[in-house]
């Protein structure tokens, strides 16, 4: 007989750009029994929860279903179904996950045309229009907001230049979708893609995304080809690069798995989707937008406490990302070591961060259900008695109480509003 012994998970503050912490309503949802496949029951719930997402993603496209994976699967699927060998895909690259777009468009076969700034800056929207008029791409591929560098790249005016030069948009809001606007159809989107574990506060696994017709037709065409328009030795020649190369993530396959007709693709995520359904119900009962202001209020009041301590954020306020704040590691000042003390000690996690970056950065997130006052409160105070402890001089008491500040004025507003 083996003995192992049971897994202890120690008390947690998760303050990094994920996996956040999860509602305990999620939790229990995803703990219920399972359902059969295609049973009634799971299957309305599947419909149910298209719905949810299309009001979560501000789009009315039909196709709006997740992938089962972590969010780079959702954006795996997104363009290996929709990227033909040869085609040229255009990456304005602001940070560590425009380089993931990069890294698949190239395993797709794409010609990638990748245009770069520096880790800590975005894309005016003309350089990028510009630069789409030079290469001609077929697809733009975008992260919104791009966590490791802690940016948001604005994307109407891209949108509406695809659009109009007749480009597929395709969009990475993982970071980005629920907990700062996100307006698909309005921005016109093509194709999106998000995950459960930052804003969504629903444990790591799923890769919501959504599509409109512009790429419905693009599979439509890949799969008829596929499908007896040629024959085997055809596919094998000239049009075997229409073939989407990915069983698992095919979706033209899929959608047929999320239609009526339940053409059997895999085994849906059952608990997954109970938690996804439950996290989507949640953000419709707090709302939309004051969702969006209570993540906007509480990165105010850490920006504040960060900022009234003496430390200094890294990049320019005007394109931060509303759900992660990064902070300049001081000089001479071990990063990691500083991390480690607030896990050991107070049990709160922050993230470093990758390649320029590391070591060089603090990361904070504020997301979903970890995005709330008692954390950013906590933070505060704990960074800054790791930091005295670090021998780093900073200005003592003064993080908390402007990050109190911060919330006592938006409750004399909110007072002021009723009264
Ligand atoms: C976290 C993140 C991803 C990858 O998510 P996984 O769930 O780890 O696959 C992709 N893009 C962005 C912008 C992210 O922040």
């Amino acid at each position: 007989m083996h003995h192992s012994t049971p897994f202890h998970v120690p008390v947690r503050t998760i303050m990094t750009p994920g996996p956040v912490e999860v509602d305990p309503r999620v939790r229990q949802a995803m703990s219920n029994s399972i359902l059969g496949q295609f049973d009634p029951s799971f299957t309305s719930l599947m419909n149910e929860t298209m719905k949810l997402l299309r009001l979560v993603l501000q789009t009315t496209n039909h196709w709006t279903f997740p992938i089962d994976g972590t969010s780079r699967a959702g954006i795996e699927a997104m363009l290996c179904s929709v990227i033909e060998e040869g085609d040229i895909v255009l990456v304005p690259s602001f940070g560590r996950f425009g380089g993931l777009l990069t890294e698949i468009a190239e395993r797709c076969g794409a010609d990638v045309q990748v245009m770069t700034c520096e880790w800590g800056d975005v894309f005016d929207p003309d350089d990028v229009i510009n630069e789409m008029k030079r290469v001609k791409p077929k697809v733009v591929a975008i992260v919104h907001g791009d966590t490791s560098t802690g940016r948001i790249q604005p994307l109407k005016e891209i949108g509406y230049a695809c659009r109009e030069m007749d480009v597929l948009l395709l969009v990475d809001a993982v970071a980005t979708v629920g907990g700062t606007e996100v307006n698909t159809d309005e921005w016109m989107i093509d194709g999106l893609i998000t995950g459960t574990q930052k804003c969504l506060s629903v444990p790591a696994g799923m890769a919501p995304l959504t599509y409109n017709e512009r790429i419905e037709d693009i599979l439509l065409q890949r799969k008829s080809i596929e499908k007896g328009l040629a024959t085997k030795e055809q596919l094998l020649s000239s049009n075997f690069e229409r073939r989407i190369r990915s069983n698992y993530f095919d979706l033209s396959q899929l959608q047929d798995y999320w239609s009526p007709a339940r053409l059997n693709h895999h085994t849906e995520a059952t608990s997954m989707l109970y938690g996804l359904y439950e996290g989507l119900r949640l953000i419709l009962e707090e709302g939309l937008e004051a969702r969006f202001k209570r993540h906007r209020v509480n990165e105010r009041a850490l920006v504040a406490g960060i900022e009234a301590m003496g430390l200094e954020l890294f990049g320019h306020s005007e394109n931060k990302l509303p759900t992660v704040t990064c902070v300049t590691i001081p000089d001479g000042v071990n990063g990691d070591s500083v991390r480690k003390m607030l896990l050991d000690d107070f049990g709160i996690e922050i993230a470093s961060s990758f390649g320029p970056l590391h070591g060089k950065i603090w990361r904070i997130g504020t997301m979903g259900y970890s995005c709330q006052q008692r954390n950013i409160l906590l933070t505060l105070g704990a960074l800054e008695a790791v930091l005295t402890r670090h021998d780093v001089k900073v200005n003592v008491g003064e993080g908390v109480q402007a990050a109190l500040d911060v919330y006592q004025q938006k409750e004399r507003i909110s007072k002021a509003n009723d009264g």
